[in-house]
């Protein structure tokens, strides 16, 4: 059902993607985040370690429970969570009310739990759901990956079949058949209410 996402206090919008574990969040993310330079793509902080290739700064702001700590008490975060592999992860707030205030639109890519989150910190918020293709076509890019044990993919599975069975309760859904379609899609979503807001 279409939601009224209210008048925009500016032109830049607040989108989360979200959607089941392996079903190619970060390489939709990625792709807006090297294609679409107007988008602010929201880095969030974790506490768990790097995986080979994965930069600070650039994938996560890797950093240590006390870190993470410290900005849970300095309401650094618009959300945090504790996600299914144990560690802690979360969305660093001032960036990204400098970018709204700017006109400027954000992608945030973060889990389900955040997704209600910021639903409630943010109401105007865009909720996207990321689609796979089938389910045999989720189950074929989790364990292609090949990053996580045996144990560590069926705990994702099981968090994927809880995930998808929340994909009603986003505003839109996207079906990542390719990557470029799928980043040109959300990136249009983001797009739009400039103009509608201008007229309220
Ligand atoms: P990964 O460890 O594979 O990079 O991410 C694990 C999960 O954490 C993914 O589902 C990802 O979307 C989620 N995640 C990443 N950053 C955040 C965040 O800032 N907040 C929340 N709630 N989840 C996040």
């Amino acid at each position: 059902a279409a939601r009224d996402v209210g008048p925009l206090r500016a032109a830049g919008r607040l989108v989360v993607l979200a959607g089941p574990t392996a079903v190619g969040k970060g390489t939709v993310s990625a792709h807006i985040r090297d294609n679409y330079p107007e988008v602010l793509l929201s880095v969030s902080a974790t506490t768990r370690p790097p995986r080979p290739g994965e930069v600070d700064g650039r994938h996560y702001y890797f950093v240590s429970d006390e870190q993470f700590d410290a900005m849970i008490e300095g309401n650094d975060f618009l959300e945090y969570a504790t996600v299914h592999n144990a560690s802690r992860y979360g969305t660093p707030r001032p960036p990204i009310e400098a970018a709204l205030a700017e006109g400027r639109s954000v992608l945030l890519e973060i889990d389900l739990q955040g997704a209600r989150a910021v639903r409630e910190a943010m109401p105007d918020a865009l909720l996207v759901f990321l689609l796979p293709p089938s389910w045999e076509e989720l189950v074929r890019r989790l364990t292609g990956r090949g990053t996580e044990s045996a144990a560590e993919q069926a705990r994702r599975l099981e968090t994927a079949k809880v995930e998808l069975a929340a994909q009603h309760e986003f505003d839109v859904r996207v079906v990542n058949h390719d990557v470029g379609r799928a980043a040109r899609e959300v990136v249009e979503l983001l797009a739009v209410p400039g103009t509608d807001s201008a007229r309220t």
